[in-house]
């Protein structure tokens, strides 16, 4: 048992976990440039002014830092919102009420004023069939939690082709969201080559349910117009920042978070946050006495949210390197408090891994049960590297999500800090570590947008 204990205590030098955790908590550096990216650059939506200043913000910054930096090319759809607006038409006995709604991501614009059919499903839209043809879809589901945004999903990434197959001219979608003061949510949809193109908009869960009420009394007629489209692709970037290893430099512990955000708010939670934290990671690592064994990578990624060019460019510029990426974290859950470090690896991985992340104890993180993954990582999958993730609080995270909400005074400067402190500590663990983490057996492939990964919003 002592032996055991001093050879927890001998894992990681105290100076290296007081420089890298207690750096974290006390400098206060994710935190302004959180602020920075935020207030001063904005929205970041793939194809915008914002993300490309963003990626020659961090470009700056990683420089300033000392790292190794470097912008690795990608093509991105660029889509531009425009002019929206929609309301519930006034009929006998109803008033009119204008509509609080956003076009979702990589709809087609148009206009369309038509009766409204509700389906709670993509299955109850197909039962409904030939009586939705000519209708505006209302997806209505009963989201109140986090976990709830996996089973509604697909009403947003697949309805408007399911919509378009009946004969549907538009569709509305009830927020994918736990909490609103009016504000529509939106999120990335996508069409089937082979089914038409119609505009598709998230409601607020106030007008979902005004709407699901009125429905209730007798038919209901909405009009609406969205001035979205989509541009020829453009050119962005990855920024991939490294920490070069002093023993083992083509063996990588990946850092990853997505530099985009949706155009709405300024993407303070998603993915501003998860940002900040790695680049900070990268940072402390970066400035200490001796660097780790292996090299530790932070990766920003472009165009998570509409494309994920991002994530499929760094794997395929990569693929022969990726045997050497021994591990990876994708920070994109918000900076909810920290609750725990999981691991999606081989058998033995956790016993590896637990006695180097001791010094984040002090801040109640330990290693749990449960997987890991990231929607830019995805792309590796066929790889299998092991994943790591800091567990947060995701209470509130839907709250804001994609919305106009997503602003930098949701932020707690505190659980970010924290968040900041495990993610340096569990990568400076993975690169230091004698031994690299067993990998597990390849992940099955699946649909990125119908069912995320856990840590993938
Ligand atoms: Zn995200």
């Amino acid at each position: 048992m002592l032996l055991a204990l001093l050879l927890v205590a001998a894992a990681v030098p105290p100076d290296v976990a007081r420089h890298l955790v207690g750096g974290a908590l006390s400098d206060g550096v994710a935190y302004a440039r959180l602020r920075d990216l935020t207030d001063t650059i904005g929205p970041r939506l793939s194809g915008s002014p914002g993300a490309e200043a963003a990626v020659q913000w961090a470009l700056k910054k990683f420089q300033q830092d000392g790292l190794s930096v470097r912008l690795e090319p990608v093509k991105v759809p660029h889509w531009v919102r425009g002019e929206e607006s929609g309301e519930i038409l006034p009929a006998p006995g109803i008033v009119g009420h204008r509509l609080a709604l956003t076009a979702l991501g990589n709809s087609v614009g148009g206009t369309a004023s038509a009766e409204v059919v509700e389906a709670r499903s993509l299955a109850e839209l197909s039962a409904l069939g030939p009586a939705a043809r000519g209708k505006i879809v209302f997806f209505n589901h009963t989201m109140s939690k986090p976990d709830d945004y996996g089973r509604f999903v697909e009403m947003r990434s697949h309805g408007p082709s399911a919509a378009a197959r009946v004969g549907a001219v538009a569709v509305l979608l009830r927020s994918l969201a736990t909490a609103s003061l009016r504000t529509p949510h939106t999120g990335m949809t996508s069409y089937d080559a082979d089914a038409g193109q119609v505009p598709a908009a998230a409601v607020s869960t106030e007008d979902a349910d005004l709407i699901d009420r009125l429905l209730q009394r007798g038919p209901v007629r909405v009009s609406l117009s969205l001035g979205c489209r989509m541009l020829p692709d453009a050119d962005s970037a990855n920024v991939v920042a490294d920490v070069r290893g002093r023993e083992r430099p083509d063996e990588v512990v990946l850092l990853g978070a997505h530099l985009d955000s949706w155009d709405l708010g300024t993407g303070a939670n998603d993915d501003g946050a998860g940002v900040v934290m790695v680049m900070e990671a990268g940072r402390l690592i970066g400035s200490l006495r001796q660097r780790p064994r292996r090299t530790v990578r932070v990766v920003l990624f472009m165009n998570e949210e509409n494309g994920l060019a991002g994530g499929k460019a760094y794997a395929a510029a990569h693929r022969a390197e990726l045997g050497k990426h021994v591990a990876g974290l994708e920070a994109d859950s918000g900076a909810g408090r920290p609750l725990a470090i999981r691991l999606r690896a081989g058998d033995g991985a956790g016993a590896l891994l637990a006695p180097w992340i001791a010094p984040l104890e002090s801040l109640g993180i330990q290693l749990e049960a449960g997987d890991a993954g990231g929607a830019d990582l995805g792309p590796m999958d066929p790889a299998s590297v092991p994943l790591v993730r800091v567990h947060t609080d995701g209470t509130h995270y839907f709250d804001i999500h994609h919305s106009a909400a997503d602003t930098f005074d949701k932020i707690d400067p505190a659980e970010l800090a924290k968040n900041a402190a495990a993610t340096a500590m569990v990568a400076y663990a993975l690169a230091e570590m004698p031994d690299v983490l067993p990998r597990a057996a390849p992940r099955p492939p699946r649909d990125n947008q119908a069912a995320p990964r856990p840590a993938a919003h």
